[in-house]
């Protein structure tokens, strides 16, 4: 029986040098690469400087930040991880995380913004478009020069998605698209949306196509923007398809296999909504170490209190606890493995993480926690509403219960 001493011994031959350069070799890397650092500073200083300055406004006028992503797109965020061929950045899955967390951490509204457009708006057609689709669609999209979309949800179809009720006919050499998908992302301001419909009703699940709509096509149009609780500054808003033509050279991927490739996105899409809540779980503790510090009661800054130091302690705790599973999810898709679990785990803490911060950082800023010129009051908002898009916490215990029990 081989055991762990004589995995060491052979080590040591390997490595005659000592114990000290074996445990070197050995162990698990937790330092970022230069690129994952310096990605990670460009994201920070750039999210300090365009987008902490009026996140607050932005929130609450519910204004799109148009400025800001249009300064995005020179450098590399909105096409993360796509090649360079595609005008991508090229970038591995944990600078695609850093960059989130640190955008989330000054506005958590521009993080969502951008992590829809790069992970389910512009990645599906990377990942499963073909030459033509790839040449025509992605340049645009990577520099940000045009923003995307992803449309599953429907009024009548949210976490079971295989419901859904739009149908797209096929009709010579076009389908006619017809249904109305709701609370999505950047519908408004999108340039191209990836839509999910029915093909083939009785197959469920498997007659279900994606579709790259155009802005501008005849028979889509926009509904009503959603005025919501929090991330204020995305638009949320509901799509209209009306005998829509859309060209059988939109299709994404095989007819009948769009289930499949939302599911595909979503799961990256969720270790990116996961660094969304990270950065907000941050921005929350941050504000919580200054306030606590600055603040005075009994004589006494409120940091000097323990039962407000163990609640900053339990911040910083589930904060790094989050952050690992983020990392290990999105090493995972670096490396190629499955990573489904994985990402519904990180989704899942992180999100659950926000909540529980800002909740705690309301607390700890007492009354003026629940005035709008405190960040934590946008941190409570923003959190509740992470634990629910791309996925609710129901929905990701389901997954990792299935990937468990099996
Ligand atoms: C701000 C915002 C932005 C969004 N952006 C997009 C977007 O860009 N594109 C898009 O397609 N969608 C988008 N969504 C939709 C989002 O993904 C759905 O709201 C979410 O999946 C939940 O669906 P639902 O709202 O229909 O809730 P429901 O599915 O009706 O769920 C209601 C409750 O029941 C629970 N539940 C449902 N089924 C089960 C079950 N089997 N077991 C246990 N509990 C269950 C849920 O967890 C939830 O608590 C967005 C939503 C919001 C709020």
């Amino acid at each position: 029986m081989y055991s762990v001493h004589e995995i060491c011994r052979e080590r040591s031959r390997q490595f005659p040098k000592g114990f000290s350069h074996f445990i070197k070799r050995a162990s698990m890397d937790f330092e970022l690469t230069r690129q994952q650092k310096l990605a990670r500073k460009i994201a920070r200083e750039f999210a300090e400087r365009e987008l902490a300055p009026h996140a607050q406004q932005w929130d609450e006028e519910m204004t799109f930040p148009s400025e800001a992503l249009k300064k995005m797109g020179p450098l590399g965020f909105m096409g993360i991880s796509i090649p360079k061929q595609y005008e991508g950045a090229g970038l591995d899955g944990i600078s695609y995380v850093l960059i989130i967390e640190e955008l989330a951490r000054c506005c958590a509204s521009t993080a969502i913004i951008v992590s829809v457009h790069n992970s389910v708006g512009a990645y599906p057609i990377y990942a499963l478009g073909n030459e033509q689709q790839k040449q025509k669609y992605l340049p645009d999209l990577c520099s940000g020069r045009k923003l995307g979309a992803f449309a599953l949800t429907e009024p009548n179809a949210g976490s079971d998605p295989a419901s859904l009720e739009t149908m797209a006919e096929p009709c010579g050499d076009h389908f006619l698209l017809n249904g109305v998908k709701t609370f999505i992302t950047s519908g408004s301001t999108c340039d191209t949306v990836i839509v999910m419909a029915a093909t083939k009703r009785e197959k469920k699940s498997r007659g279900i196509t994606a579709f790259i709509v155009e802005r501008g096509t005849p028979g889509f149009s926009v509904g009503a923007k959603e005025n919501k609780l929090g991330i204020r500054a995305s638009d949320t808003c509901e799509l209209i398809f009306e005998n829509c033509r859309i060209p059988a050279e939109n299709v994404l991927g095989e007819v009948g296999a769009g289930l499949t490739a939302a599911l595909g996105a979503l799961t990256f899409g969720r270790v990116g909504v996961g660094a969304q809540a990270l950065g907000v779980a941050r921005c929350a503790m941050e504000e919580c170490v200054r306030y606590s510090q600055e603040r005075k009661q009994f004589g006494k800054p409120l940091a000097s209190f323990q039962a407000l130091q163990w609640m900053i302690a339990d911040m910083a705790t589930q904060i790094e606890a989050a952050r690992m599973l983020i990392f290990k999810a999105a090493w995972l898709k670096d490396n190629g493995k499955p990573f489904a679990a994985e990402a519904s785990m990180a989704k899942l803490y992180a999100s659950e993480t926000a909540m529980n911060t800002a909740t705690k950082a309301v607390q700890i800023h007492g009354g003026y926690g629940c005035m709008k010129d405190y960040k934590v009051e946008r941190c409570f908002r923003d959190a509740k509403v992470i634990e629910i898009y791309e996925g609710t916490s129901e929905i990701q215990r389901l997954i990792i219960a299935r990937n468990t029990i099996k």
